[in-house]
């Protein structure tokens, strides 16, 4: 299985799903990052001032919103993958269209079109 790699311009799935896995792992690492730090936040904000459990709570705020985040994100490069797996890979979750080759290029757990991404933001 050493060779096969030469002559596929467009898509190879192998790579996508070598992408994939790569991202899956990355977000996996910063969620974890994320969850890591409250077992120690007892011990360093001790004696401070009564504000800094108020940036405190911000930054724990936007942690939860960034873990959101990823976890989101990694639903999507699951999805992606089981899209592989499918055959559906580079098709619109939502409305069944052609996702752009150069959406699925910079965004290989691309799951949805422009369109629904965008609309779904709203
Ligand atoms: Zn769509």
């Amino acid at each position: 299985m050493a060779d096969g790699t030469a002559g596929a311009p467009e898509m190879d799935v192998d790579d996508v799903r070598a992408a994939l896995e790569a991202k899956a792992a990355d977000v996996g690492a910063q969620m974890e990052e994320l969850s890591a730090p409250t077992a120690e936040a007892g011990g360093i904000s001790f004696g401070k001032r009564v504000g800094d459990g108020t940036s405190l709570a911000v930054e724990r705020l936007s942690q939860v919103a960034a873990y959101g985040r990823l976890q989101r994100l990694l639903e999507d490069v699951r999805r992606a993958e089981q899209k592989l797996d499918d055959g559906t890979y580079g098709t619109c979750d939502s409305c069944g269209r052609p996702i752009a080759p150069a959406r699925l290029e910079a965004l290989p757990w691309a799951v949805e079109c422009v369109e629904c991404a965008g609309a779904r933001r709203r």
